[in-house]
């Protein structure tokens, strides 16, 4: 590395000309209904949630806060299905219709990745990009297994359980949903899904394209609503399996519920990845992988790389090359495809990590922040980097959620895979080496479900995804995510 590229002074004072996408093309209702048993119910609780957009506060629609009594309809409609439609349909069948909603989502892919952007504030290159092709990738991959389970599982007889209750959280809105319905109705089962209460707009449009797509009525059931609504799912005595993605707090509440019921469940929780930069790593590319595992969709990705260490003997030329670039990223309109920052997806949210980041600098840690517009309306929070900070701090220990990177140095291999270690989670974390053989012994030693080297945040729906510790259990993708869905007779 020459002196004349680590010293280069990066000029930031321009701007990319403004470059949005259309949102002219979405219609949205004023004003949704629960789905269940194939038709769009107004909830029995009267009781609506407002939808916003958190990049302008503006309301974008209203959606149910579904009681005990929609819960007790949709079951019913998902255990009618189970039994007289949907388990005894032969597999092929089920495939092709699986398939279709694969095929839909890809031909309403620009709109969904719309309403995406505008229901929960993540740039649309990465709605565009990331979650409508992945979402739709699973559902290909799992619509080919529905004829093959005897091949997933060798030798075993795979049957359906009967009715799943599937929850999932605000920051991958349809492609969690794929996650889980996708693998669910491969294996035969039905399902009632209760999207996040900030962001439903696209399980809506999912709907219409279960509709659309010919799956029968009661097969996929979705209601809106809060915590509460989740609650009623969990308890629901006619559920057999409960599949939840979200924060460790509740999936801890949902595990204390079924205790002693025989009710299977998966928790996908939350996460506190390390990722860890050696001295003989490509740095430039590194600090490309730092930025993409932490600041790129505002940190609220749960295998977000929000520990950072780096090998003390570059650790000042990674820090300037990190701020450097830092400085480049562009916060703001989400729909604008030159976005790199969107919208924090609350206020809720945006007060959280505004409260880390104040406990971060009580704690002593030194922050960098970069020195971006924000915009007067929405939540936004800069791209922001604590260093100073040690395995105590509760920035380094905690999982915040947001575009926060806490930095630590290390010296050898084992010190950085003990620091690794240290913490209640094990989703995800990153590598960055030229030696093969360090990036065996670190992704062998590190207690976490997915380690990246060389590159960070890469997903495939043939691979399994899932935590250690409290992270959660059950993987989700690939073969291994049919395996809560069946049970295995012979
Ligand atoms: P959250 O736990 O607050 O909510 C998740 C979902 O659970 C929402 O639909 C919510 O309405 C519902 N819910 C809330 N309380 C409930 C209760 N008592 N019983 C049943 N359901 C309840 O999480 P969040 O803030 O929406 O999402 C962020 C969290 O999700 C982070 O911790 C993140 O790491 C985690 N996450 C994990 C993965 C993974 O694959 N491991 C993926 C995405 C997000």
């Amino acid at each position: 590395m020459s002196d004349k590229e680590t010293t280069l002074d990066f000029d930031t004072d321009w701007s990319y000309s403004p470059a949005p996408q259309s949102s002219t093309e979405v219609k949205l209702r004023d004003r949704y209904n629960l789905f269940i048993g194939g038709k769009y119910q107004p909830s029995q609780t009267k009781d609506y949630l407002e939808i916003i957009n958190p990049a302008t506060e503006e309301k974008l629609s209203e959606v149910p806060q579904a009681g005990a009594a929609d819960i007790q309809s949709a079951v019913e409609a998902a255990r009618e299905a189970y039994t007289h439609t949907w388990s005894p349909m032969p597999a092929a069948d089920r495939g092709k219709l699986i398939f279709r909603i694969a095929r839909m989502i890809q031909e309403r892919a620009r709109e969904i990745a719309v309403i995406e952007t505008m229901d929960g504030g993540k740039p649309i290159r990465e709605s565009r990009d990331v979650d409508v092709p992945l979402a739709a990738a699973h559902f290909f991959y799992y619509a080919g297994w529905a004829d093959k389970l005897d091949y997933a599982f060798p030798g075993r007889s795979a049957q359906p359980i009967g009715v799943a209750a599937q929850i999932i959280p605000w920051n991958f809105p349809l492609l969690m949903a794929a996650w889980k319905l996708a693998p669910a109705l491969a294996a035969g089962n039905t399902l009632v899904l209760k999207p996040a209460e900030t962001t439903p707009l696209t399980a809506m449009v999912l709907a219409e394209i279960v509709r659309e797509a010919g799956i029968p009525p009661g097969v996929v059931n979705i209601v809106t609503g809060g915590g509460e609504t989740g609650q009623i799912l969990v308890r629901h005595p006619d559920v057999d399996k409960i599949a939840f993605t979200g924060s460790t707090a509740v999936g801890k509440e949902i595990m204390r519920t079924l205790a002693g019921s025989t009710k299977r469940y998966t928790l996908e929780l939350g996460g506190k990845a390390a990722n860890i930069i050696f001295a003989d790593a490509a740095l430039d590319q590194a600090v490309e992988g730092i930025i993409d595992s932490i600041f790129f969709n505002q940190g609220h990705v749960c295998c977000a790389g929000s520990r950072l260490f780096v090998q003390e003997s570059v650790y000042a030329e990674v820090i300037k090359k990190l701020q450097e670039r830092m400085e480049m990223l562009i916060v703001g309109n989400p729909l604008d495809k030159n976005t790199d920052i969107g919208a924090i997806n609350s206020r809720e949210q945006l007060e959280r990590i505004q409260a880390f980041v104040e406990i971060g600098k009580q704690e002593g840690g030194e922050v960098y922040q970069s020195k971006c517009n924000l915009p007067d309306n929405g939540f936004w929070h800069a791209p922001t980097l604590f260093s100073n900070v040690s395995q105590s701090h509760r920035v380094v220990q905690e999982e915040i959620f947001g575009p926060v990177l806490a930095v630590q140095t290390f010296r050898t291999v084992d010190e950085v895979i003990e620091k690794a270690n240290n913490t209640p989670y094990g989703l995800s974390g990153g590598v960055w080496t030229d030696k093969g053989a360090k990036i065996f012994k670190v992704t062998r030693e590190i207690r976490a479900g997915v380690i990246w080297a060389n590159t960070f945040n890469k997903f495939d729906p043939t691979s399994p995804f899932g935590g250690y510790k409290e992270s959660g259990m059950g993987r989700e993708g690939g073969v291994e995510g049919l395996m809560p869905y069946v049970r295995l007779d012979g």
